[in-house]
């Protein structure tokens, strides 16, 4: 595997590991695959070196997260404030993983910033902007997961890892990629899960949980969605599908529901990105997905106040779906310029 790591980085990680015991990993806010894969990756690594660490998130996991080793010892600051407070308060070392910025964070933030912990940002998102003693950030990576991988391997920790944390940092890379379909341009992602594989990592129930699993309501809502929600504008090639609140009222919606709607419009045959909106209680989120390096980071950010990775972002708005989504299709003719000529004579009724 190439050493893409900075050395110097690496001594000073493994430093302030060795000089802790309470060591608390966070993440961002509505923690997925690969926010939780790398938290309790390396909290399973750590408890194996002798440490006391704890995984705090601010809220919630979705269900297909529930499985992982671990995840029933994870603090959920929405739940559990006072535990959380004492266990940050506490820490001497904190782990922040899978987000560029505090505000990701969302109502843990203050208490994060607050600690004068030292911090470690181990990071896949673009232009970091934290306040952190050591800094991993490879946008070009995968997933977090993936990184926490390179991590371990450089600290010489690889022994260490057990069935359990290569499991967790498995989950994070099968989700993050979509299942080695998408940001895993690097041939080395296949060595890394060959060595989580010979750990025992347990892929059938990755997939199985984390890919394929939905509830009835989940399927039919999506379902519906796809057939009365979806817009196409050709000119475009972009696909906009909304779900309201009384939509999601119908179908007993759950958080983690719309999981992966979003991907689903840019199977067809020349779209090139997919935006999705869900009204929720106190605003709309949107989830956006792009084929050849539409950059649909830069769509939510222009519009949504949101970021994140050229082809998987999100943003929020507050105001009416209509409202929303007339701010997109007003906007779409200023990135038809990042549309790729090659697809021009695509039709995407075939
Ligand atoms: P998802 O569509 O799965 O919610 O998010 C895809 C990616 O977009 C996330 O990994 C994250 O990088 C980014 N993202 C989603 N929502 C937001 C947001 O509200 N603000 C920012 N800055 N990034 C977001
Ligand atoms: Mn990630």
């Amino acid at each position: 595997m190439r050493k893409v790591l900075d050395p110097e980085s690496v001594d000073e990680i493994h430093r302030l590991i060795k000089g802790s015991n309470k060591i608390v990993l966070t993440c961002h806010v509505h923690p997925d695959g690969d926010a939780i894969g790398s938290t309790l990756g390396l909290w399973h690594l750590l408890k194996k070196l002798g440490k006391d660490p704890s995984v705090v998130v601010p809220d919630l996991l979705p269900k297909s997260l529930r499985f992982l080793p671990g995840a029933n010892e994870i603090a959920v600051y929405t739940r559990h404030d006072p535990y959380c407070t004492r266990l940050v308060e506490e820490a001497d070392l904190i782990i922040c993983c899978d987000f560029n910025t505090a505000s990701r964070q969302d109502h843990l933030a203050p208490l994060i910033q607050s600690s004068d912990a030292p911090k470690v940002l181990i990071d896949h998102h673009e232009d970091p902007d934290m306040d952190c003693k050591v800094v991993f950030s490879f946008p070009k990576m995968s997933s977090t997961c993936e990184l926490v991988f390179r991590v371990i391997a450089a600290l010489g920790y690889y022994g260490d890892l057990g069935k359990d944390g290569a499991t967790c940092l498995l989950a994070g890379i099968i989700t993050d990629t979509q299942n080695f379909t998408v940001n895993c341009p690097d041939p080395e992602i296949y060595e890394i899960l060959i060595a989580l594989l010979d750990k025992g990592a347990d892929k059938k129930r990755i997939i199985d949980e984390c890919v394929k699993a939905c509830s009835y309501d989940s399927l039919r809502l999506k379902s519906f969605a796809l057939s009365e929600r979806l817009e196409i504008f050709p000119e475009h090639r972009a696909i906009v599908t909304s779900l309201s609140k009384e939509d999601l009222r119908r179908f007993n919606y759950e958080k983690g529901d719309t999981e992966g709607l979003v991907n689903m419009p840019l199977n067809i045959r020349g779209i090139v990105y997919s935006v999705f909106m869900r009204e929720d209680d106190d605003q709309i989120k949107i989830s956006a997905r792009s084929k050849y390096d539409f950059p649909v980071s830069r769509i939510c950010s222009d519009l949504y106040g949101g970021g994140g990775h050229l082809q998987a972002a999100g943003g929020e708005f507050v105001g009416s779906l209509e409202e929303c989504k007339r701010l997109l299709i007003e906007s779409m003719d200023k990135y038809d310029e990042y549309l790729p000529s090659k697809i021009e004579k695509i039709d995407w009724r075939g």
